[in-house]
């Protein structure tokens, strides 16, 4: 699932994401690099910019403590992206045939 994070603060907020906790729990590695001679990954970071909305992030990003303290803190909110139903989606051109199919 992926989320909406809003910065309500006046302030830009960087917020790291360490290999251990955000590709770990989002399940791919959102790492800039695998470099470094010593094999550590270098974790990617995100930028939040004042009072912006960034979408599509994935839910990974709530498990890192910077994150978590800051929407406890009411400095980012969180908005959960539920899947759009491909049924009800009135923009599609796509002619449904009249059968019934069991969508889930
Ligand atoms: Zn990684």
């Amino acid at each position: 699932m992926t989320i909406t994070l809003i910065n309500t603060t006046k302030r830009m907020k960087v917020i790291n994401l360490p290999h251990d906790i955000y590709c770990a729990a989002a399940g791919k590695c959102a790492c800039t690099a695998a470099a470094g001679r010593d094999g550590r990954r270098i974790g990617s970071s995100l930028t939040l910019p004042a009072g912006s909305i960034t979408p599509g992030l994935d839910e990974a990003v709530l498990l890192e403590p910077e994150v978590a303290r800051d929407v406890r803190a009411g400095e980012l909110r969180v908005r959960r992206e539920a899947p759009v139903p491909k049924n009800t989606n009135p923009s599609r051109k796509t002619p449904r045939r009249s059968g019934r199919k069991n969508e889930r």
